[in-house]
């Protein structure tokens, strides 16, 4: 990774290809691959639908797939290295790999940003304490970083799968919670201060997104997941998008919605 070119006002697109924090099956560490070659197929422009061509835009820089050592520092690997491109002034737009990234990302992203807001798209609140004995397991990303106390607010959107373990952390972090069974079409999400926006693509349901290690039916459309995230109000400061898992997927079509969501999250980010 070379941050030479990376300065403030910049967007950093990084891949993290790592999914030995899964917790049913591995695959998601090939997602930033199939991820880029959807972005650069051929079949799309690099236009986001509010008229913004990524294409022609020189903030926007990838960084290419962080290479880990082993799979015991990859966490930390990822937090030191998502502060180093932030310490530039820079955004940075994650693309995953399992979910278990986002705990560090947060951790980054919280200790340049006070007072940080998260909002978090996800089928699943992944607020375990552990699971299966590990702590960094792709299931506990937001119970680690609810646990910093350094995150102001969680908003986790579209969860059809709340245990009451989960219940009971969700009430002790102060978790917010719209559940997909009261979403609708007209919610509008606004924060105060900087917001980290985390989509995990099995908010979406499986009809849009197969190309996942969890389905769980019943989620939003691709429309309204890119409808709601035009209509946010906020100051978006950094995202990552996850889970995509190309075993699973069909004719490419998930890598498409995930190039799709890169594309609009990107547009987001440069314009803030
Ligand atoms: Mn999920
Ligand atoms: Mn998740």
């Amino acid at each position: 990774m070379d941050l030479y070119d990376i300065k403030q006002g910049d967007l950093a697109l990084l891949g993290l290809p790592i999914d030995h924090n899964s917790s049913f099956m591995t695959g998601p560490a090939m997602g930033p691959q199939r991820m880029r070659e959807a972005l650069h197929c051929g079949a799309a422009n690099l236009t986001s639908e509010n008229g913004h061509d990524l294409g022609n835009d020189t903030r926007l820089k990838d960084l290419g797939d962080l290479q880990f050592e082993d799979t015991s520092t990859a966490i930390a690997c990822i937090e030191k290295h998502a502060e180093e491109i932030i310490a530039t002034g820079a955004r940075l737009l994650s693309i995953g790999g399992d979910h278990s990234v986002s705990g560090p990302l947060i951790r980054a992203h919280s200790k340049r940003y006070p007072d940080l807001n998260i909002l978090h798209f996800d089928a699943h609140s992944d607020l375990y304490d552990e699971m299966q004995g590990n702590r960094d397991s792709h299931a506990c990303p937001f119970a680690r970083a609810m646990e910093t106390g350094r995150v102001k607010r969680l908003v986790q959107v579209g969860i059809r799968t709340l245990n009451k373990h989960q219940q009971e952390q969700a009430e002790k972090f102060g978790v917010e919670i719209i559940a997909m069974k009261d979403w609708h079409r007209d919610i509008a999400l606004q924060f105060d201060g900087p917001l980290y926006l985390s989509i995990d693509l099995d908010v979406l349901d499986p009809a849009y997104a197969p190309g996942v290690s969890h389905h769980e039916p019943g989620g939003m459309s691709v429309r309204d997941l890119i409808n709601t995230l035009h209509r946010l109000d906020a100051n978006l400061i950094g995202a990552d998008i996850v889970e995509l898992n190309p075993h699973r997927d069909l004719v490419g079509m998930t890598a498409m919605v995930a190039a799709k969501l890169t594309k609009e999250v990107s547009a987001k980010l440069l314009s803030d």
